[in-house]
């Protein structure tokens, strides 16, 4: 029978409750067992895909084609489960599916309800997500904070959970912080005694503490955090402020956590194996040889969230690099008023990300420009591609008016524009081009050298497409498409030759880097770089 652990989080938001559920999940796979992992998600929205990244950060796409919370990124980073659209659940699915069996007529006349109607859906999809993976153990990250009115029929549902199951296959982690007041040179611990206090008026205890700090917990407070919330001492973790995510797994690992949560399950595995992980993720990022600068031309650099894999797939670059990274995060509005030429000025690579609408595109189109004729590499992902061609039909091929649809409507030379299939999409959720897509790349590029094959896979996410009829002139004029999508012949890559790396893609390649694992275009993108730099 499966297993299963919900976390919860408690105090604030952004305590790092995906990052905190994905290094529980490695360190129980680390001891051979099969995990995966889970997030619910209170907003009513059916998925994240149409919401903004200021509002939700990256949506993150699994390989079937779900636009997800980025969460699941980090579990996918962590743990080697694959995700898919039943990792992640929101209260928008949840009540689509009850209003719909309603309309439908199955619940025979009775009252539908939050508890039992909504709740028992909740459970389902956790039931099910379960049977799909055979997994061994699922991790159920409890999106929102304790004490939030939305994620109530959630905490109701994880309650439930635990006396459907009993008690021996469920465990109950809260994530708190214990914070340092700097005027008092002291560390408290109300909040999270307050907030395991409301947990418990919901009808859950906690078994286990994970608590985020700046100091280390000292043997008292660990015992005064014991005694008012009710937990063993040992299980009240320590989660002190890290240098790399990716030691968390660690520090959990050297509180033994994994044995914990194995004995309160009465599991019995091999002993763990996170000698890899230490050394060739954790030892790297944290003593790395070399320092390598990117700038990163977006429109939503001020929020930490909106690239996330990016970041994240820019660090497993340089664990593979042996380097560091500096990311100047320039934001591509400014580059449209006052031009590159100073903001650019230095940097080793330019990386010009995804994205939506009008707005910036004018300046990601002079940094491509900047990065194609001053030799500097660069990578461009989704939108990154559509702006370089857009960039060389109007400044290689004498097509000053290039643009894409998505931008001009009506554009003179509509270089990127929507195929035929999304010309009739009229719901704008759920409805791009989403999820893996095989590529087929072209002999002797740099696409093929870089991925040392020449069939890939890649996930999607977008809805225009690089117009066929320019092919010929762009190619012409020195443009390789190097990547083609075989059954509907839609371009994926394109590159340059002549450039020591310049090259992009329509597809997502930043959701399936590990941080052992870096994906070859990032790797190779930061190795250029680092060569550029000398
Ligand atoms: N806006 C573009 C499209 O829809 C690119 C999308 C993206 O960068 N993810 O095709």
């Amino acid at each position: 029978m499966a297993k299963y652990i919900f976390i919860t989080g408690g105090v604030i938001s952004s305590l790092g409750k995906g990052i905190t559920s994905a290094s529980i999940g490695k360190i129980l796979e680390s001891r051979g067992l099969k995990v995966t992992m889970m997030k619910l998600d209170p907003y009513i929205n059916v998925d994240p895909g149409t919401m903004n990244p200021y509002q939700h950060g990256e949506v993150y796409v699994t390989e079937d084609g779900a636009e997800t919370d980025l969460d699941l990124g980090h579990y996918e980073r962590f743990i080697s489960a694959s995700m898919t659209k039943f990792n992640n659940v929101t209260t928008g699915q949840v009540y689509n599916a009850v209003i719909a069996r309603e309309r439908h007529g199955d619940y025979l006349g009775k009252t539908i309800q939050v508890i039992p109607h909504i709740t028992n859906e909740i459970k389902d999809r956790i039931k099910k997500a379960a049977s799909i993976s055979g997994a061994d153990i699922i991790l159920v990250e409890v999106g929102g904070t304790v004490g939030d009115i939305e994620s109530l029929p959630f905490l109701e549902a994880v309650r439930q959970f635990g006396l459907d199951m009993g008690k021996e296959n469920v465990i109950y982690i809260h994530l708190t912080l214990v914070p340092y007041i700097k005027c008092a040179e002291e560390i408290k611990t109300k909040p999270t005694q307050h907030s395991v206090g409301t947990l418990r008026e919901i009808g859950i205890q906690p078994d286990i503490l994970i608590c985020r700090t700046e100091k280390t917990l000292t043997n008292e407070l660990k015992e005064k955090i014991s005694l008012f919330c009710s937990i063993r001492k040992e299980a009240v973790i320590e989660n002190k402020d890290v240098g790399s995510i990716y030691e968390i797994p660690l520090i959990f690992k050297n509180q033994i956590l994994d044995e914990i949560i194995l004995s309160h399950f009465k599991l019995i595995s091999r002993p763990s194996d996170l000698k890899h992980w230490e050394k060739n993720v954790v030892e790297k990022v944290i003593a790395p040889k070399h320092k390598v600068t990117i700038a990163l031309v977006g429109k939503y650099i001020a929020l930490q969230d909106a690239y996330k894999s990016i970041y994240e797939s820019l660090v497993h670059a340089v664990i593979a690099n042996d380097t560091k990274v500096e990311v100047k995060k320039i934001d591509s509005e400014e580059i449209e008023k006052n031009g590159g030429d100073k903001l650019l000025e230095g940097v080793s690579g330019i990386l010009v990300p995804g994205g939506f609408g009008s707005r910036g595109i004018e300046g990601k189109i002079k940094a491509i420009r900047f990065a194609r004729e001053k030799g500097i590499p660069f990578l461009g992902l989704c939108l990154g591609m559509q702006c370089v061609v857009v960039e060389f039909a109007r400044n290689c091929c004498g097509l000053k008016a290039a643009n894409s649809t998505e931008f001009k409507p009506k554009a003179k030379y509509p270089l990127i524009s929507l195929i035929e299939e999304q010309r009739k999409v009229k719901n704008l959720g759920g409805t791009m081009r989403l999820g893996a897509y095989p590529c087929k790349l072209k002999k002797g590029s740099l696409a093929a050298k870089v991925y040392g094959k020449q069939l890939i896979s890649e996930r999607h996410r977008h809805r225009y497409e690089f117009n066929n009829k320019y092919r010929k002139l762009l190619s012409k004029k020195g443009l390789v498409f190097s990547g083609i999508y075989p059954k509907e012949n839609l371009v994926e890559i394109v590159e340059l030759k002549n450039h020591p790396y310049f090259i992009a893609v329509q597809f997502h390649p930043e959701f399936k880097s590990k941080p052992d694992r870096s994906h070859p275009l990032f790797r190779d993108f930061i190795k250029a770089a680092l060569e550029r730099q000398g």
